[in-house]
């Protein structure tokens, strides 16, 4: 199933959903904005718990980090040094503070492109590969605006305010805020599997498209690429691969029209729609790396046998907000804060997750009385928007876990597993538990259609297994 990960491809997903709505505040309203031109001018800084000096030293600890579990294709390679001048040329144009941008390439096939707090700047060669120089251009001033704007830390200083009990999940921490793990959870920034996973809010989005398009415009590049660039991701027509880079980025919804209204208030301007000499040479070396390919071995996920699945013998794990217990034979991706995966060998490729299980929590935006209910309309959209081919079997059936009010609901879609070139059925079982504190704790359980059952009764002993703190 493709799942919104913050932590992998197909898993990535179902992560978008539970991260958090980052209120930004209005456009107009901003104080960053010159009223008379229109443009922004300064990075933003009320309702920011972290000084600029926080935020870059932030940045910083989350790249050694990264950096630990990412391939970096070499500085010295023309890519990056394409990359890194094509970089440093938008960042003249970025309006507000000066942050200290870096711009790396990740070789990983996967089209997707992030950016830490306070400048580090990271793009798949899968992203650059898909895309024409200015459509390149137009991700990179797209994550640029995302740092001038500060999404990661207002995203995160709302959710200090929310003083949340604890954290369930990549994005909604606990009030101690347990160190640099923590810090970036509430950011909504995690990593695992090899990718990270930086999702934004549609109004970060709306803001980062339109600080995007002034830097594109100034620096004399088309602004309207970015906007072609998502369309021809939204066209590949293998949607049950959805790029990482759409499910990180949500769509606001007219993005060509808002970004259209913005350059309407700059005088008009050509853009070349050519690709550079430099950029050409650079993807020609690109493509003579490792033989033309950069990592795009086939997927390795295939049909499992269950008797190599299944196991009676259970290990038990400690969250923040909870214990489960889960095959001793299977692996595990996470931590105690953050949204975690629990599969067989076999089971998780690439972001894909075929056999097993995801756990994480939501914070509902509806108050009170009928979160459940809310959350699991929230959820529900999240992950059929996310994965076309899911068709939920009926509606959400109520039932009680222990004792805590719960909702389950199955969905049917095509498996990453195929047998004779033809894509296996697949079920995905939604349960979702309220805790007493409003945080919404969700289990995902995946495996194709025809091993389902027989998995059934491993996926539920982890359920019954579950005690939510
Ligand atoms: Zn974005």
């Amino acid at each position: 199933m493709n799942i919104n990960v913050h932590r992998s491809a197909k898993l990535r997903r179902l992560f978008g959903i539970l991260l958090i709505t980052v209120l930004v505040s209005a456009w107009a309203q901003e104080e960053n904005v010159d009223p008379r031109k229109g443009r922004v001018t300064a990075s933003p800084t009320s309702g920011n718990r972290y000084s600029l000096e926080q935020e870059i030293q932030l940045g910083r600890q989350a790249a050694d980090e990264i950096e630990r579990k990412l391939t970096l294709l070499p500085a010295d390679h023309p890519m990056s040094r394409y990359i890194a001048s094509l970089g440093n040329k938008l960042v003249e144009s970025a309006p507000g503070f000066k942050f200290p941008y870096t711009f790396k390439v990740v070789e990983e096939k996967s089209v997707n492109a992030f950016a830490l707090p306070g400048g580090p700047i990271y793009i798949h060669t899968g992203l650059i590969q898909a895309a024409t120089e200015s459509e390149l251009a137009g991700v990179m001033g797209h994550e640029i605006a995302h740092v001038v704007m500060r999404h990661s830390t207002r995203q995160s200083s709302r959710q200090m305010r929310a003083q949340l009990p604890l954290a369930i999940l990549g994005g909604v921490l606990g009030t101690g805020v347990g160190g640099l793990a923590g810090s970036l959870g509430q950011m909504g920034v995690s990593f695992a599997s090899g990718t990270v996973f930086m999702k934004y809010s549609r109004d970060a989005e709306t803001e980062a498209d339109k600080v995007g398009a002034q830097i594109m415009y100034d620096a004399g590049y088309d602004p309207l690429a970015i906007v072609s660039f998502f369309t021809k991701l939204k066209e590949q027509p293998d949607n049950n691969r959805m790029p990482q880079f759409l499910s990180s980025h949500p769509d606001p919804g007219n993005r060509a029209k808002e970004i259209t209204r913005i350059l309407s208030r700059f005088p008009p301007k050509q853009f070349s729609q050519s690709d550079s000499a430099e950029f050409l040479a650079a993807q020609k070396a690109l493509t003579n790396t490792k033989g033309g390919e950069v990592k795009t071995e086939a997927s390795t996920l295939h049909r499992l046998a269950l008797p190599d699945i299944v196991t009676s013998d259970f290990k038990s794990f400690q969250h923040e907000g909870y214990t489960i217990q889960y095959p001793a034979n299977w692996r595990f991706d996470g931590d105690s804060v953050s949204t975690v995966m629990i599969y067989p060998e076999g089971g998780f490729s690439d972001g894909t997750l075929a056999y097993g299980v995801m756990i994480s929590g939501f914070q509902p935006t509806t108050p009170a009385s009928k979160e459940l209910d809310a959350a699991m309309k929230e959820l529900m959209a999240d992950i059929e928007e996310t994965n076309p081919d899911l068709r939920p079997n009926g509606s959400p059936q109520v039932f009680k876990l222990g004792s805590l009010s719960a909702r389950r609901l199955d969905w049917t879609g095509k498996s990453a597993v195929e047998e004779k070139g033809e894509p296996l059925k697949e079920r995905v079982r939604l349960i979702a538990l309220l805790r007493k504190s409003a945080v919404v704790l969700y289990v995902v359980f995946v495996a194709p259609e025809p091993d389902f059952d027989g998995l059934w009764p491993t996926f539920e002993h982890m359920l019954n297994s579950l005690q939510v703190r």
